[in-house]
């Protein structure tokens, strides 16, 4: 049986399809400011790169920050019981799950079966979101996906002191203009929103064992200050992390069926 889940997110729509516990199916695509559009967007490519037919899918579980406006599903299912659901697909020893999206950030502590026990999350503050440190990308004209290897090239610390993301955002550009080298300034940044992680992550409580879900968990620069800070090794799958609360939702599907 073939279930759908659907993501949208704020910059992102994620779609997974599952065949019992297979992913025959995913994509992710840019959202744009009509949700349903993005949905339709996401379903007509998975569609088209997998060779499945609309018919042939079961049942369809929504999630995310668009989910009422997507079109094609039987239920929607909130955010976080998602994510939680897709990490514990791909590792049922995953305790505490991180998950910084677009626009906000949470940490949440899973039980055995994927369920939410407690958790703890930003949803007021930028920084310290993927949108944040796509606007930190704009501002030193490079693209998102390389902040990660630029950071690996840092030879000092640097502290980035504002908290909110407008005078961090010009602080950066004053950094810039006293020659700071751009390696050091975004090792800085992904320090300021390592520091952001740690502390909801002790608000939590510490539990082994630990994964990253959202599109940030694709910024190695991210991932390595987090681990550094917690001293953990955050937990990998061949799936791609962002695409965990769409996998979680198709799950979810299966048993709705
Ligand atoms: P949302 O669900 O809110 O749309 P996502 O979980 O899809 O958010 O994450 C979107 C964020 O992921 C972007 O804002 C960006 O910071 C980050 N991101 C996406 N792709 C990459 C990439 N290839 N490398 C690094 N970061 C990425």
């Amino acid at each position: 049986m073939i279930t759908c889940g659907c993501d949208v997110g704020s910059r992102a729509c994620k779609i997974v399809l599952l065949d019992d516990d297979k992913i025959v199916g995913s994509a992710i695509v840019p959202a744009s400011d009509d949700s349903a559009e993005s949905a339709e967007r996401a379903l007509k490519t998975v569609l088209e790169d997998s060779g499945i037919k609309k018919e042939d899918i079961a049942y369809t579980v929504g999630t995310g920050y668009g989910n009422p406006e997507i079109p094609f599903v039987q239920k929607n299912v909130a955010e976080m019981n998602c994510h939680a659901k897709g990490a514990n697909f791909v590792n049922p020893k995953v305790r505490t799950l991180i998950d910084i999206g677009g626009m906000d950030c949470k940490v949440m502590k899973l039980n055995e079966k994927g369920s939410i026990e407690n958790f703890a999350q930003n949803d007021k503050c930028a920084s310290g979101t993927g949108l944040f440190l796509e606007d930190i990308a704009g501002v030193l004209e490079t693209g998102v996906e390389n902040l990660g290897d630029m950071s690996m090239q840092k030879t000092e610390d640097v502290k980035i002191t504002n908290q909110c993301s407008v005078f961090a955002l010009s602080e950066i550009i004053s950094l810039v203009a006293l020659k700071v080298t751009v390696p050091n300034i975004v090792a800085g940044i992904h320090a300021g929103v390592a520091n952001r992680i740690v502390s909801m992550v002790h608000r939590v409580g510490l539990e082994d064992q630990f994964m990253l879900s959202g599109g940030v968990s694709k910024n190695a620069g991210v991932v390595g200050e987090i681990e550094e800070k917690l001293s953990i090794r955050l937990s990998v799958s061949d799936v791609d992390h962002q695409l965990l609360g769409a996998l979680g939702a198709a799950v979810l599907a299966q048993s709705e069926k």
